[in-house]
């Protein structure tokens, strides 16, 4: 693998990862989102190609088998996520700095894969109960959904440490600001 910089947000799902790196995007213009790949379903208004590549489960389970993937997760119960190695390599023969949108456990093993390469981000809720808001008020989850995504987030909000940083999203213009600030740092390194 060529080298270049990556960065890395890992929060529980709602927590505004995806808010967050939009804005980044933006700002940014030699960073490029690194496109998963999901055995999910798309939602209503995604893409394959732009927000996720998705692909059935033996689609993905060959893929795994192949050993093409740089890292991935069974997040969910029979519902997997991960980031293939010709994602990477497709970003950083574009000559752009990488940024990943990757569970916790994820983005504690990439950190671990890039080392000093990587900013590890964590966006902290500013509080569990404006998470579960945020989740519902996204409306794009079912019941059972969000109730597996909230099951899952107490666990993943101990994890914060783990990482370089922690942004806490609860006013969206300042977690923007501090998140560019601290990747302006990183890249000044
Ligand atoms: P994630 O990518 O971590 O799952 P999203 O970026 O989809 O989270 O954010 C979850 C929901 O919360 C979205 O509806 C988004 O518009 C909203 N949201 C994100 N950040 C904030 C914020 N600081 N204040 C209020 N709502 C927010
Ligand atoms: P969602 O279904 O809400 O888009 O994503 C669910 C969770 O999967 C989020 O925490 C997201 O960060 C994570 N995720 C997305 N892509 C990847 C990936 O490539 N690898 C891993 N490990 N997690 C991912």
């Amino acid at each position: 693998m060529s080298t270049g910089k990556v960065i890395l947000f890992s929060a529980p799902s709602g927590c505004g990862k995806t808010t967050i790196i939009k804005e980044l995007l933006r700002h940014f213009d030699n960073f490029e989102f690194s496109i998963s790949a999901t055995s999910r379903m798309p939602r209503e208004g995604e893409q394959h190609g732009r927000d996720y590549y998705y692909m059935s489960p033996e689609e993905f389970k060959a893929h795994v088998a192949k050993g093409d993937f740089l890292e991935w997760e069974e997040v969910y119960e029979g519902i997997c996520y991960g980031t293939l190695k010709s994602e990477a390599d497709r970003i950083w023969n574009n000559g752009h700095v990488i940024v990943f949108d990757v569970d916790v456990n994820g983005g504690k093993n990439l950190k671990k894969y890039f080392g000093s390469q990587a900013l590890s981000i964590f966006v902290m809720p500013p509080s569990v109960e404006v998470l579960e808001q945020r989740l519902r008020s996204r409306g794009t989850e079912s019941e059972e959904s969000i109730c597996k995504r909230l099951g899952r987030s107490a666990k993943e909000l101990e994890e914060s440490r783990h990482f370089d940083v922690t942004v806490v999203n609860d006013k969206l213009s300042v977690a923007v600001d501090e998140t560019r600030r601290i990747v302006d740092e990183f890249l000044k390194k």
